[in-house]
């Protein structure tokens, strides 16, 4: 029941509440339980390096491996069609976790140029510290892609559906030309998760996700993970969890367990939701723009329809004056929440400036400035639509337009 092997032959929302959750012995609970303890009772001398750590190796210390966390490993790795998975702390700490233990000084990486605001950042002042060589280029465009790579390429990054332009990025095409370019291919999924697009089974060696978002579903738990081989993902366990330590709690790992349970569920109503909202949106004569990618009108449609079985609960939009509808939506929203983050059960929008976004994180110029003025103007609201009745949402957003 815990191989999750992506053959199909077990449906996904089967595996998410059941997959991992035999690591008991005898009789075993029912329903997932906590694990808290921070190290385990041990009968017999177990060596103290992380490099010696197995899959095998009885349970030791928490920043080693836990079994609750090893139930929430065993149900992302099924849900993503991969061989294995590993829970982080929060969705930073997985993606620099994976960024410095496949890079190294000398190695070049080539990263979407408008992607999640933490990991751009990083990439651009952390890891350039470190000696690693980016290249930032719009993953929309194949050909610009493929200009992009160099014989020291070692890792290719993609975030589809990427913040806050929702561009598509096809995943397929690009390990294609990873692979040419004898460079692995990480892909960060969490606006889409699992139960939209599976990148393992598209050829990315790695999917990563903020399990703070959709996957958890209510935001009361932070998270990150990372699926992918099992071979890639050994050495990923020592050095990324036992060494840089940013492993998850193992009551933050229950919760999440708790929330993928019903994720299958909760995407059909966030994308059911987002696509009424994107369609009112769009007729609303105060705004100027939606993008969304279940919209016809959105660039990337067709690439979507492919690649994405739910077009998630994520969509931007902008008006005319940014600072006053932001003002305003402070003020009166009553039931969406004006907040950052996404992917919870209840709505948020955020004012997502550009000011702050293409000149700060992303460094934008040229074209690739222009392209993302064009699409944002001076600022674009990013909702996470929840899974509230879209009568109420809708009603919420005539009011403050
Ligand atoms: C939130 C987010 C992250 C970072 O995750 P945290 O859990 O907040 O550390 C990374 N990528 C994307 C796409 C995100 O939305």
């Amino acid at each position: 029941m815990s191989d999750g092997d992506g053959t199909g032959k077990t449906g996904s929302r089967t595996l998410a509440i059941h997959a991992g959750d035999d690591h008991g012995r005898g009789n075993r609970p029912s329903a997932p339980d906590i694990v808290m303890s921070s190290t385990f009772v041990v009968d017999q001398q177990v060596g103290f390096s992380a490099n010696n750590l197995t899959d095998d190796t009885p349970w030791m210390y928490t920043r080693w491996g836990n079994p609750t966390t090893a139930e929430l490993e065993a149900k992302l790795a099924a849900l993503e069609g991969a061989e294995a998975g590993l829970a982080f702390a929060t969705g930073m700490a997985a993606t620099t976790a994976l960024l410095f233990h496949v890079l190294g000084k000398g190695d070049h990486l080539v990263m979407a140029n408008t992607n999640y605001p933490g990991t751009a950042e990083f990439a651009r002042e952390t890891l350039g510290r470190y000696g690693v060589e980016l290249t930032t280029v719009n993953t929309t465009s194949l050909d610009k892609l493929r200009q992009a790579m160099r014989p020291e390429t070692r890792l290719v990054w993609l975030e589809t559906p990427s913040n806050p332009l929702l561009r598509i990025a096809d995943i397929a095409e690009a390990s294609a030309i990873a692979k040419e370019h004898g460079a692995l291919l990480a892909v960060d999924s969490t606006f889409a998760t699992p139960v939209a697009t599976r990148p393992i089974e598209l050829g990315a060696d790695f999917v990563v996700h903020s399990l703070t978002k959709f996957m958890g579903g209510h935001g009361d738990a932070m998270g990150g993970s990372v699926c992918g081989s099992a071979k890639h993902l050994a050495g990923l366990r020592s050095e990324g969890l036992s060494h840089f330590g940013g492993v998850i709690s193992p009551f933050n790992a229950w919760l999440i367990i708790r929330g993928l349970a019903t994720l299958e569920l909760r995407m059909q109503a966030h994308e059911a939701n987002a696509l009424a909202i994107a369609e009112f949106l769009e007729a609303h004569p105060n705004v100027e723009r939606v993008l969304y990618p279940g919209l016809e009108s959105h660039p990337q449609h067709a690439l979507a329809a492919k690649q994405m079985d739910n077009y998630s609960g994520m969509l931007s939009f902008r008006v005319e004056d940014p600072e006053a509808l932001a003002a305003r939506m402070m003020q009166e929203l009553e039931v969406i929440h004006y907040a950052v983050s996404l992917g919870h059960h209840r709505s948020l929008v955020y004012l997502m400036k550009t000011d702050e976004l293409a000149h700060t994180s992303y460094a934008l110029e040229g074209d690739e400035l222009e392209a993302y003025v064009d699409a944002a103007g001076d600022g674009l609201f990013r909702l996470s639509v929840g899974i509230e009745n879209v009568e109420d949402l809708i009603a919420d957003l005539d009011r403050v337009l």
